[in-house]
Parts: structure tokens; C-alpha cells; sequence
């Protein structure tokens, strides 16, 4: 079959591979859409150790059921499916209370690391096990399909919040899943939703999704406007998606006594923490990893139009051109947000 190969470090060509193994509990998936992931390309010239060739990436994807393995119940040839993106095991302590992401076993397909190398989606052909599988309404376009992870990584920060009604809550960088936020913020009834970024043209998407304030800390006091907001008393949560210094201080500067700041961002592995203002006023800070069952909801929110992923994708394109697209999004062109491949 034909896939994008990633054979060296910076180097993807598009070439013939044998067709994935069909196991028991699998189910062969022809792609029809796969997003470029900022993992596949940060990874890709080695720097993550989780990339490592050769190798086919790609874990955002979609497609049509081909074949079913033997032990497979409940799907059939020709369902539209997508698929999580961790291969949790479904059987250690963590997978039976729920908590998928945090498996002891956990996998991630188009990943290969020193202890496995897992073939993903960039590719005619993609094999997962039927427990990830999700069924996709008739409706639902593929490509948009292909921003579900992203939508999950979004709704499972804020169930971990989790906002009522009516409440103000912040959210700190307005990328790719900082704007997933803002909607799914809006979505659980949040009055006011306030983004804060360093980029106008990020603000004014925010906006678009839902924000119904947005600051540039760059040349606003944020935190003074958002108690101006709140009475004086700060949000009721904040939602941190950059993962600096700077701005988990923000998200702290910007909440209420007794709140709680999920942090989803982690650009930098280590940062400051304004730790007396934590703790004095008793502020929750929250870890946010991956998803842990929210596909389902993820897929009701974007087939109801609560969250809306259209512009947020800036490209489809054909497989074959996956090579200047990863370039392309490698070297940080200005604008670029989700590009998806075609099989
Ligand atoms: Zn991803
Ligand atoms: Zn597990």
C-alpha cells in the first residue's frame, strides 16, 4: 500500500509498505483523512525521541472499516470510524476506572520510541484495535474528523474544571486548543469566556468561537480586567493552554480565591509558580492530559455545531504532498493552524 514513510530525520517520502497485519481484536480502517499533529512535527527530525524512522506517523484519522479481525463484535465493513489516539491496554488499574489516558500501558499509533514502533495513519491503510474504534454519523465530513483529538484534549481540560453555569472563565493561549476551549467553555454555559493571547489575529478567532472578551497581554493588564469583570473578584477558573512561566502566572493572576487552574499547556517542562498566591489563596492546579473518553461527547459537540473545527483547518491536501506540508509547518509559517492528509 502506499505511505507517507518517514525513512530519516527530516526525511519523508512517499513509498510502497506492506499492508498492516489484521489482528483478532483489529480493525483495518482505509484513511480518508489523517491531520499533521505539532507531535509529528516537533518529532520528526528526531528531537522528541518519539519519532523514530522508519516509521509511518499520523494518529488524527478517519476512515471507512475494510476488514474486521475474528474476535471483532459490533463493527462492520463499510462503517465511517474514527479512532483514539493513545492505545490504552483496557486492563490495567487505570484503564478499568476510566482513566484511559493515563494507562500503564498506553500507546500511540504513527509512534515509535525505543520500546514500541506503532505504523499510523498517513497511509492507504491504518490497523487499531476495535476498543478505540468510535463510529462517525453519515454526515460527519472526514476531515473535520480529523480534529477530534484535538476537540477531546479541549472538552476533557474543562470537565476537569468543571465550570457551571453562568460562571467566568479564562482562558490563556488562543491556538489551536485554546480556541477548542473557548468553545467548549461556551458550550457548558460559561457567561463570559475571556481570551488572552499575545496575537490579535488569535484574539479575533476567539472571538469568533465564543470569547466574549479578549486581552493582548502584551499591552493589556489582563488580571485587572478580569477582576473589573468579576466585581473585583477574579474568574471562577482559568484554563491554561501555553505552558510557560508567564502565562500559568497569568492564569493564576486572572482567578478568584478557591479556584481552579487546569494546566493543559507544557511548552516548557519546567516553569515558576507564583506559589504563595497559590496556596494562600487556596487556588486548585489541575493536570490535563490527552482524553480520557470524551470522543463520543467530542463528536456530538461538532456534529451539533457547539464546536466548530472549519477554521481552524487551514489545508486538505493529498498524501502525496505531505512531505511540503510538514516543511512548511516545521519552519513555523505564520498562520497555519490544522493541515489534513488525504489518502
Ligand atoms: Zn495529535
Ligand atoms: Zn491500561
Amino acid at each position: 500500500m502506499k505511505a507517507l514513510l518517514l525513512s530519516a530525520e527530516k526525511t519523508l517520502e512517499l513509498t510502497d509498505v506492506p499492508e498492516p497485519e489484521l489482528a483478532q481484536d483489529a480493525v483495518l480502517i482505509r484513511v480518508a483523512a489523517c491531520g499533521i499533529c505539532g507531535s509529528d512535527v516537533h518529532g520528526y527530525d528526531g528531537s522528541t525521541g518519539r519519532r523514530i524512522p522508519p516509521l509511518v506517523m499520523g494518529h488524527e484519522a478517519a476512515g471507512v472499516v475494510e476488514r474486521v479481525g475474528s474476535a471483532v463484535d459490533g463493527v462492520s465493513p463499510g462503517d465511517r470510524v474514527t479512532f483514539d489516539s493513545t492505545v490504552y491496554c483496557g486492563e490495567c488499574d487505570y484503564c478499568r476506572s476510566g482513566r484511559v489516558n493515563l494507562c500503564d500501558n498506553r500507546q500511540v499509533l504513527g509512534v515509535s520510541c525505543g520500546e514500541y514502533r506503532r505504523h499510523g495513519a498517513f497511509a492507504e491503510y491504518v490497523s487499531a484495535p476495535a476498543r478505540i474504534l468510535y463510529k462517525l454519523p453519515e454526515s460527519f465530513p472526514f476531515e473535520h474528523a480529523a480534529l477530534i483529538e484535538a476537540v477531546s484534549v479541549a472538552v476533557h481540560a474543562v470537565e476537569l474544571a468543571p465550570p457551571q453555569p453562568g460562571q467566568t472563565a479564562v482562558v490563556v493561549g488562543a491556538g489551536m486548543i485554546g480556541l477548542l476551549i473557548v468553545q467548549a467553555l461556551r458550550a457548558e454555559g460559561c457567561d463570559q469566556v475571556v481570551a488572552i493571547d499575545v496575537d490579535d489575529d488569535r484574539l479575533k478567532l476567539a472571538k469568533r468561537f465564543g470569547a466574549t472578551h479578549a486581552f493582548n497581554a502584551k499591552t493589556a493588564d489582563a488580571a485587572a480586567a478580569v477582576r473589573e469583570l468579576t466585581g473585583g473578584a477574579g474568574a471562577d477558573l482559568a484554563l491554561e493552554a501555553v505552558g510557560m512561566t508567564e502565562t500559568v502566572r497569568s492564569a493564576v493572576d486572572c482567578v478568584r480565591k478557591g479556584a481552579t487552574v487546569v494546566l493543559v499547556g507544557n511548552l516548557s517542562p519546567d516553569i515558576e509558580l507564583p506559589l504563595q498566591s497559590v496556596v494562600t489563596r487556596e487556588i486548585r492546579v489541575q493536570g490535563s492530559c490527552a482524553s480520557a473518553g470524551e470522543y463520543p461527547k467530542s463528536i456530538e459537540l461538532m456534529a451539533s455545531g457547539a464546536i466548530d473545527v472549519a477554521p481552524l483547518i487551514s489545508a486538505v491536501s493529498p498524501l502525496e504532498r505531505g512531505p511540503e506540508w510538514f516543511d512548511r509547518l516545521y519552519r513555523r509559517e505564520p498562520g497555519l493552524m490544522k493541515v489534513v492528509l488525504t489518502p
